[in-house]
């Protein structure tokens, strides 16, 4: 048990609203333990009618920096000294960094995705590819993609459409990539775009705990083994599309890596230490089997 009543204790957090479940307290502090150094965090439900408020007092109190998660990550954008380059471009923050009261915005969200997709990269390059959702997670997705992995082309599917169309635009505006269709999630848009794609992105909280008998897609046909389906839900962490995914042959990614990695660029932003993610993986995954 580490003494945290050091003065030299560091705080960092999490904050969103609803806090649901999280694996972000357990795999910072499972790293803070073996790193040894004298970091606590700890998860922070904010209202968004708090959230500018909730901010002051970070600075006030000396916080380190806290995650960002939903509905946070793009309405904190304007509360900020400074944003950088990526998560200006990805217009989402998950990651906010205080320097002696100048709070600064980062998006790791990408380097998750990057590290998820990276062993299949030749595949993905010159091919179409989908993102299923237009939150947060789908903003990085796309942004990603055009930024490392250039696809022939990419379908952005949302429940709301309108959501769809608005970042389809935005990266029309931000980028010079003009290859993005934005279309309706309902199922036979959804068979289409999947037939053409080779990658195909869960960007939604479709499937997540405590719903996990979800998918938005529960038909076999729709993939075959040439695809590599990468979803970004990481509880539970074999979902039941990429059970069904690999069921048909194609090649799942869980929501792991990216968890992971994402994680680990936060924590080196906020402490300068590489995270050891090999030991905090084995760590997470034991206590998922210990089912603690
Ligand atoms: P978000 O900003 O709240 O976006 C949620 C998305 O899910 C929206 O596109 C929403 O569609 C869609 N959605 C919600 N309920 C739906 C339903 N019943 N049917 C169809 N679509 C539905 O969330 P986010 O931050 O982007 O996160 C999205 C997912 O990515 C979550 O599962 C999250 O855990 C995961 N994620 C994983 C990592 C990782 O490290 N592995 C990192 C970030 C996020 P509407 O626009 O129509 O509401």
């Amino acid at each position: 048990m580490k003494d945290y009543f050091f003065t030299d204790a560091r705080l960092l957090g999490l904050i969103g609203h609803p806090i649901k479940h999280t694996f972000s307290p357990f795999i910072h502090n499972k790293t803070s333990e073996l790193l040894g150094d004298n970091t606590l965090y700890l998860p922070f439900d904010v209202a968004p009618s708090n959230l500018k408020d909730a901010l002051a007092g970070f600075v006030a109190l000396g916080v380190r920096g806290v995650n960002v998660t939903t509905p946070h990550k793009e309405a904190i954008i304007p509360l900020l000294h400074y944003v950088s380059e990526e998560a200006g471009a990805i217009g989402s923050v998950n990651t906010v960094v205080n320097e002696v009261g100048k709070l600064s915005g980062h998006n790791t969200d990408s380097a998750g995705i990057i590290e998820s997709l990276e062993p299949y990269r030749s595949e993905i390059v010159g091919n179409g590819a989908v993102v299923v959702g237009a939150g947060g997670a789908a903003r990085a997705a796309v942004y990603t993609l055009i930024r490392r992995f250039n696809p022939s082309r990419i379908f952005i599917v949302n429940r709301t459409k309108q959501r769809a169309e608005y970042l389809k635009d935005h990266f029309a505006a931000s980028s010079d990539f003009d290859r993005i269709e934005a279309r309706e999630l309902t199922p036979p848009d959804l068979l289409d775009v999947f037939a053409e794609s080779k990658l195909i992105v869960n960007a939604t909280t479709v499937g997540m705990w405590p719903h996990a008998d979800d998918a938005v897609m529960f038909r076999e046909e729709a993939f075959d083994e040439d695809q590599i389906v990468f979803d970004m839900v990481y509880n539970p962490l074999n979902t039941k599309l990429t059970q069904l995914a690999e069921r048909s042959g194609a090649r799942a990614i869980n929501g792991l890596p990216m968890l992971l990695a994402q994680a680990a660029k936060s924590y080196e932003l906020w402490t300068g230490a590489k995270m050891p993610v090999a030991e905090v993986e084995t760590a997470l995954k034991e206590r998922l089997a210990s089912g603690a």
